[in-house]
């Protein structure tokens, strides 16, 4: 009989995560203070950030960082994750690749932002906090957050992009039933979301709005952080138990990949999957590619520029050095709410530009296709941001097709859709459409 999965079990979630910033050749460029232009200090990013996240954030020296036992142990509740090889989208395909895919989608809240929450959450409760906010695009990461907090006795206010709040009312209701309190954004309760409002009384939001309105929250109110879901380095250092578990699943396996794909937001699944087998690259003896999957409308990684740019839309994140589109530029209306960021992380960035990685952009309706496809050759409806990494697996396999090569590729399924239902309803209808990207 075919093994499918690899061995699920509590001895291979890793106790330490892996930060790659202790690896780089390069690092990446400090984040700048606007106001001075001084690289930010672990001082400055603890008024928003708890210390521990600001201290890793910081952290270029340590390749392994402990992860805290008890925030472990909230790990076996769900992981190990499986990896799976994907015989019945191989066949659909008729590929002589071998695909593989890591389940991050089987999380209690669907997808892999758990992995960063519950650390976050962890943190601040040993730090005295009592009450953490956060933005939230397609509402997994505001999910994620409720129920971290809630698991460790914290207070959650998540400020959700107004689209998705729209489009997607089970998320709310899902964050909601964990006990946090969900306000869309741009609201009237910011000065920051007041200003946008008043500037564009339509706006729809976008993750840039939400985390303005939220870094203002937690600046002005005591015993409140702020915790985000991606494009920071800790949070991808957490994510890295991903990357850690599939090393040693596919060693089970009997492989090792040619290709790593995972789909782009802000990159904390992307380095997740990616840093652990990026490592082998830079020690030498490995030659694996590494992509990244962003939206056609939302391409950053292959149309934006690498410069200093903040986080959010108000300007209230330090300055970033990163592949942006500019932080006022307002993403369409894609279901991929979660890929609807301006720009990609620090050190994916660097990564980027020193070509150890690439970028590949996939128009919305390939990525449901693919999605479909996968859905049906493999029993499991994909979140539609998952979508665009299966797209890319798809072109690389049908690549190999054509090659007659034999390559070994592995993605990361970041979430599972099931909240998602209506996107997919508009697929089946032929009501969705391609945003190109245009440069204004
Ligand atoms: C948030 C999210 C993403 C995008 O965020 P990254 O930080 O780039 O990983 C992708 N897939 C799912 C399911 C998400 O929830």
């Amino acid at each position: 009989m075919r093994q499918k999965r690899f061995f699920l079990s509590e001895d291979l979630i890793p106790r330490q995560w892996y930060n790659i910033v202790a690896d780089m050749p390069v690092k990446p460029a400090p984040m700048l203070d606007p106001a001075t232009r001084k690289p930010v200090t672990e001082e400055d990013l603890c008024r928003i950030f708890c210390r521990e996240c600001a201290r890793q954030e910081l952290n270029a020296t340590d390749r392994w960082i402990d992860i805290p036992g008890e925030v472990r142990e909230k790990y076996t509740y769900y992981r190990s994750t499986p990896l799976v090889r994907a015989y019945g989208l191989e066949e659909a395909l008729d590929t002589p690749a071998h695909i593989y895919f890591k389940n991050e989608s089987v999380s209690p809240i669907g997808s892999h932002k758990l992995n960063s929450a519950l650390p976050q959450a962890w943190y601040c409760k040993q730090e005295g906090v009592s009450n953490v906010t956060t933005e939230t695009g397609a509402g997994q990461w505001g999910t994620a957050l409720a129920y971290a907090a809630k698991t460790f006795g914290l207070e959650a206010a998540v400020y959700q992009v107004k689209l998705t709040y729209e489009q997607k009312p089970y998320r709310r209701s899902m964050m909601q039933v964990f006990g946090a309190q969900v306000t869309p954004s741009p609201s009237m309760s910011t000065r920051a979301g007041k200003d946008i409002l008043t500037a564009n009384p339509n706006h729809q939001g976008s993750l840039g709005t939400a985390i303005s309105e939220a870094v203002e929250l937690a600046g002005m109110t005591p015993g409140c952080k702020y915790t985000l879901g991606s494009t920071m380095n800790h949070v991808s250092l957490h994510q890295t138990v991903i990357g850690l578990e599939a090393e040693k699943q596919m060693e089970m396996a009997g492989e090792y990949p040619d290709i790593v794909i995972a789909c782009f937001g802000g990159g904390s699944n992307f380095g997740g999957i990616a840093f652990p087998f990026l490592r082998h690259n830079l020690e030498g003896g490995r030659n694996t590619r590494f992509i990244a999957a962003e939206p056609e409308s939302c391409p950053k990684l292959t149309k934006g520029r690498f410069e200093y740019d903040f986080g959010d839309e108000a300007g209230y994140t330090p300055l970033i050095p990163m592949f942006t589109l500019g932080h006022d530029f307002v993403p369409s209306n894609i279901h991929a709410g979660g890929l609807r960021y301006h720009g990609a992380g620090a050190i994916v960035s660097q990564l980027l530009k020193d070509g150890m990685m690439e970028g590949m952009d996939i128009p919305q309706t390939e990525s449901f296709d693919a999605a479909v496809l996968f859905a049906k050759a493999e029993g499991i409806i994909p979140a539609p941001e998952s979508g665009h990494a299966i797209a890319a697996a798809i072109r690389e396999a049908l690549k190999c097709r054509e090659e007659g090569a034999g390559k070994v590729i592995l993605f990361n399924l970041s979430g599972n859709g099931l909240v998602d239902m209506p996107s997919y309803d508009q697929y089946l209808r032929g009501n969705l459409i391609d945003f190109r990207y245009k440069k204004d």
